[in-house]
């Protein structure tokens, strides 16, 4: 044999010894074992078609976000009289604080105050809708079908009343709860929370109030199998990403279009915006989205756990994969979208300026000043450019500890099949204001809905399905049963 062939069966041999170690690793890769008793007690005894009639009358009060403070509140005043016809028990045994006229804090006091307290979060506000398009009116609250039809009903009306559900049950059938619970719900997160949230979260801070853990929107119950995974699977969001609008700004001689000299203003911003385009920023898999693959790869199918597996091997093709849709691509990297641009204000004038925002969702791990360095970078020095709005991205939330367990611990009680991961919410929830009163902040929506419907959120045909109100109240009150009765 010749050198060539020598080193041809070296190769061949090399690759067959890493092809059999790649799939040992994914032979080995199993679920853990169960180690808690898996005896768990039975599920509350909720009254379906109430808890559907109590959805459909939240549903009915259009409590559309207000875009000044000044605007009619009428509606989330009348909002906050059903909720106190409604929940008798919770509103004799909470204290009640009205923040900035309309959002709400309710305080349900435990009985061993050393014990810090738990807390959900919602927002009452709604995005607008009108009549047309619709099987059914926005402001209806018409049940047909199985479903509840109406703005709010998925974002997020249904979890503000399971919340509320869950603490009215706990009240009437359980009696004190040993640790506290906080009911936080903001009036104005659909229009960047500038009134809510943040002055609940301060209000709270001021007197010294910290969580146990915070359960706000966000995550997603789904069927597994789009992952490979042949479960029910529910995402609880660990962090968000960060938001940032960059301005960029081209200036160039103005003056008749007639005559153009060349490059023009527009031109060389255009050739910018190609440019970002062209030249993402790197992919990574950061912490959650490592977490999210670390607690889903024992329970995959045997391809998809192949290539968890191995994926510190794979990794360069497996980032490369997840480039190729965009749900994946805004897993791994910080995006870009430009999103809008301003030229002359006449057809036939040259602008001297011209500008356009690029909106960017940071990734966790990135930050706003290595963000505009590369745009900077990619765009050259003939443009300019700006941050003009950001939020960093939230800081990681927890996993390995008691209160991350509890979460996970109650959604198996109630869905015995449910494989529970990690992973970084792609938008943008109230609960981003609530780091300085708790670490343990999580994103999880506890309602299992069609991938289909999950289109149906800010637009047409909103609906919340009747049979996915039982559970989504149950796992409230497993949360509270657990970490806050005896
Ligand atoms: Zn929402």
């Amino acid at each position: 044999m010749n050198d060539l062939m020598w080193i041809l069966w070296g190769a061949l041999i090399a690759c067959g010894a890493l092809l059999l170690f790649m799939l040992l690793r994914t032979a080995l890769l199993r679920p853990p074992k169960e180690t808690e008793n898996s005896q768990t007690p039975p599920l509350p005894d909720l009254d379906e078609s109430i808890l559907a009639a109590h959805l459909s009358e939240a549903v009915a009060i259009p409590t559309v976000s207000l875009v000044s403070p000044d605007d009619d509140g009428r509606h989330f005043l009348e909002f906050h009289a059903w909720l106190e016809r409604t929940y008798p028990a919770l509103h004799a045994a909470a204290e009640k604080t009205v923040i900035n006229k309309f959002s709400l804090i309710y305080r349900i006091k435990g009985s061993d105050e050393t014990l810090k307290p738990l807390c959900f979060l919602s927002h009452q506000d709604v995005v607008p809708a009108t009549p047309e398009g619709w099987e059914a009116p926005p402001f209806g609250g018409e049940i047909k079908d199985g479903y509840i039809y109406g703005r709010g009903s998925m974002d997020m009306k249904s979890q503000l009343v399971a919340t509320v559900e869950a603490v009215e049950y706990i009240l009437k059938h359980g009696g004190t709860p040993k640790r506290g619970i906080y009911l936080c719900f903001g009036h104005d997160e659909e229009v960047s929370s500038e009134h809510g949230a943040p002055y609940i979260a301060a209000y709270l801070k001021e007197r010294g109030v910290s969580f146990e853990y915070l359960i706000d929107e966000g995550g997603i119950m789904a069927d597994g199998n789009i992952l490979g995974v042949p479960h029910t699977i529910a995402l609880i969001g660990t962090c968000e990403k960060g938001y940032a609008d960059i301005k960029l700004t081209s200036k160039r001689d103005g003056g008749h279009a007639s005559s153009p000299k060349r490059p023009t203003c527009l031109g060389l911003l255009a050739k910018a915006i190609l440019s970002i385009e062209k030249h993402p920023m790197k992919t990574t898999f950061n912490q959650p989205t490592k977490e999210l693959f670390r607690d889903f790869a024992p329970y995959m199918r045997f391809i998809f756990r192949f290539f968890m597996a191995n994926r510190d091997i794979l990794s360069p093709l497996l980032r490369a994969v997840f480039t190729l849709i965009p749900m994946t691509n805004s897993l791994v990297r910080t995006t870009f979208a430009p999103t809008m641009a301003t030229g002359a204000d006449r057809r036939n004038v040259l602008p001297a300026e011209s500008t356009a925002n690029i909106n960017v969702r940071i990734l966790t791990g990135d930050n706003s000043a290595g963000v505009l360095k590369h745009i900077q970078k990619t765009v050259g020095k003939n443009i300019s450019a700006e941050i003009t709005n950001v939020t960093e991205p939230c800081p990681v939330s927890p996993t390995d500890t008691p209160q991350y367990r509890a979460l996970t611990k109650a959604l198996k009680e109630v869905w015995s099949d449910l494989i529970a991961a990690p992973y970084m919410f792609i938008a943008a929830s109230d609960a981003r204001f609530y780091y300085g009163l708790t670490p343990n902040v999580y994103r999880f929506t506890p309602f299992k809905y069609a991938l289909s419907d999950q289109a149906r959120i800010h637009a047409l045909n909103e609906r919340c399905e009747v049979k996915a109100l039982v559970p989504a109240v149950a796992f409230f009150i497993r949360c509270i049963e657990n970490s806050c009765m005896d």
